[in-house]
């Protein structure tokens, strides 16, 4: 054999092995998914409301990890689109797009803008839906292709990883003020120049200031942040929400107390966000060779809820079989360096939120909320049909028994699942 052609024959036989380089990798992708001509936007069950106006576009973004380089290495994608909610049946059609990244290794959520349009299909009370098919193939192309890209695009990196509380007027509970949690998690990829190229933010918030009802379509504060983390060197923003339900929104009081609805008030509270997760992360050590380790398993429910059968009968989308009595969907647990993270199919009270989170065995724990699903609030026995304030979530909540068969089923994965590495023992 020549000199020539020894390189090209080990990087054959590298490939043909499956062997990995051992060296960290991340990508990050985006994709405009405005509607033109503007749609009717959902902030919940029932007819969508018109638009006039856009206030900042919607976007797919998927951050995509790997643990080297080739067919060994482990990938996981981590997805966000700008929706109240991605229903399974778009997640799954998109995952079927993408190439390289096993299916259940794909994890998407929904930032929960309530100034989007339907994904879900929900009846508008006439026999139809405000739902437009055709713009729901275009995002989940769209989607496909983000991670796709996200993946043709790794690079070297290394990652910062870091819990703090945000501070400021950003987050509150609607039903009882200071129940929620001020824990903002961050990850940011590094280059191999020292540069951030991507920054996930993981924090709990409706972003529901300009609602459904001002015919304005927009991302709300989930857009302003991304555009303040590009402007300050973080990269490209990857917004995944968490346990932000029964009620925990923008903190848009006023002086008086009333909300304002402004897209102003969008811009002000992405900032703070986005200011409050760039100085949590800023003094996190650099984790250079971070373990990655991806499981899925499948999460079942029980369908009590009347209004969500319903739903689900309607939707042209097929969420379900006409007469569902279960529905079930994919459920991660992912570990990155010394975080772990777990996904939720829906809107958990922050309760459960804080009791997953002192459960499970990272140095950090993120809960990825409206992620895999999204099948409204998740309420414990005890918290369902209680409260008069209650009524609402109790009612758009799969049923008594939710709550109780996340935390059992979330306890149990993070119990046989590897725990995450620990920062000092490396
Ligand atoms: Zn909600």
């Amino acid at each position: 054999m020549s000199q020539l052609h020894r390189p090209f024959f080990l990087v054959v036989l590298l490939a043909s092995i499956g062997v990995s380089r051992a060296e960290f990798q991340a990508g990050i992708a985006v994709r405009v998914v405005t509607p033109d001509p503007l749609l009717p936007v959902s902030g919940g069950i029932g007819p969508s409301k018109p638009t006039t106006k856009m206030e900042g576009d919607l976007t797919v973004r998927a951050l995509v990890l790997a643990d080297g380089e080739g067919a060994g290495a482990t990938k996981v994608a981590i997805v966000s689109a700008d929706f109240l909610g991605f229903p399974s049946v778009l997640g799954q059609r998109a995952r079927a797009l993408v190439k390289g990244i096993p299916p259940e290794n794909i994890l998407i959520g929904a930032t929960h803008t309530h100034s989007g349009p339907d994904a879900y299909g929900f009846p508008d009370g006439k026999g139809g839906t405000g739902a437009d098919l055709k713009y729901l193939d275009s995002v989940v192309t769209r989607m496909a292709e983000a991670i796709n890209d996200a993946a043709a695009h790794l690079r070297p990196a290394r990652l910062k990883i870091a819990t703090g509380e945000a501070k400021g007027k950003i987050a509150f509970n609607y039903y009882a003020d200071r129940l929620y949690d001020p824990r903002c998690h961050v990850i940011q990829a590094i280059g191999q120049d020292g540069q951030p190229f991507a920054t996930l933010v993981n924090y709990a918030v409706h972003p529901e200031v300009l609602g459904s009802g001002r015919g304005i379509c927009s991302p709300d504060l989930v857009g302003p942040l991304y555009e303040r983390l590009r402007e300050k060197g973080a990269g490209i923003g990857i917004f995944m929400n968490s346990a932000q339900g029964g009620m925990v929104t923008a903190d848009n009081r006023g002086p008086d107390g009333k909300s304002v609805g402004t897209w102003e008030e969008c811009i002000r509270i992405g900032n703070l966000l986005a200011d409050e997760a760039m100085r949590i992360v800023s003094s996190a050590p650099e984790q250079k060779q971070p373990k990655l380790h991806c499981e899925a398993r499948s999460l079942t429910f029980p369908i009590d809820s009347p209004e969500l059968r319903a739903v689900i009968a309607a939707s042209p989308l097929h969420l379900g079989e006409k007469d569902a009595t279960n529905a079930t969907t994919q459920f991660n647990l992912v570990n990155i360096g010394n975080a772990q993270i777990l996904t939720i199919p829906g809107e958990a009270l922050p309760n459960i939120g804080f009791y997953l989170k002192r459960n499970m065995r990272g140095e950090h724990n993120l809960l990825f909320g409206l992620t895999n699903d999204a099948f409204g609030y998740i309420l414990t026995r005890v918290d369902w049909n209680s409260f008069k304030t209650y009524s609402y979530v109790s009612r758009t909540c799969l049923g008594e028994k939710t709550g109780e068969i996340l935390i059992e089923e979330a306890l149990r994965f993070v119990a046989e699942a590897p725990a995450p590495e620990k920062l000092a023992q490396r």
